[in-house]
């Protein structure tokens, strides 16, 4: 079966990108890059708890993929805790899981970046008619991830 490779869907983006130990002069700090993705895999398995096996469903990667990230984020979290470094999460290959929406009254639809609240009303008519899309009632009911990455590029660089 013909699957995008590498999609590593990401739910929501990090609300707090940079972590500095106290009392270090930012000059004399070393820092780390915690990628976006990386992150994400230490969200869910780390915090919400999930078996790789789930975790990678919901990131649309192979356990294999999701156990390297895993990896790669702990060892880069462990340096930074354990040799006093500051930790920047940016960038990384990932793609946003996205919801899409449909307004009952005018007929248009949307998506939306999955971490984001559920819209209030249609932006198109402002009426508050608002409704999952068909099409994306079983990929919520299946878990988010799987084959379904239609969601725009994650932000490659420090444009944050
Ligand atoms: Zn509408």
């Amino acid at each position: 079966m013909v699957r995008p490779t590498k999609c590593r869907c990401v739910e929501a983006e990090p609300n707090v990108v940079y972590f500095k130990p106290r009392g270090v002069p930012l000059t004399d700090l070393d820092e780390v890059v915690l990628a976006v993705e990386e992150y994400e895999a230490i969200r869910l398995a780390d915090l919400e708890g999930l078996e790789q096996e789930p975790a990678a469903v919901r990131m649309g990667v192979s356990r294999q993929t999701f156990g390297r990230v895993l990896e790669t984020a702990r060892r880069t979290i462990a340096d930074a805790i354990i040799n006093g470094k500051a930790i920047r999460i940016e960038g990384g290959d990932f793609v946003m899981a996205m919801r899409k929406f449909r307004c009952s009254d005018c007929g248009h639809a949307w998506e939306v970046a999955y971490g984001a609240a559920r819209p209030a009303a249609c932006p198109q008519c402002q009426k508050p008619s608002v409704h999952r899309a068909e099409e994306d009632r079983g990929y919520a009911r299946a878990g988010a991830g799987r084959g379904r990455c239609r969601g725009r590029r994650g932000p490659g660089g420090p444009n944050r």
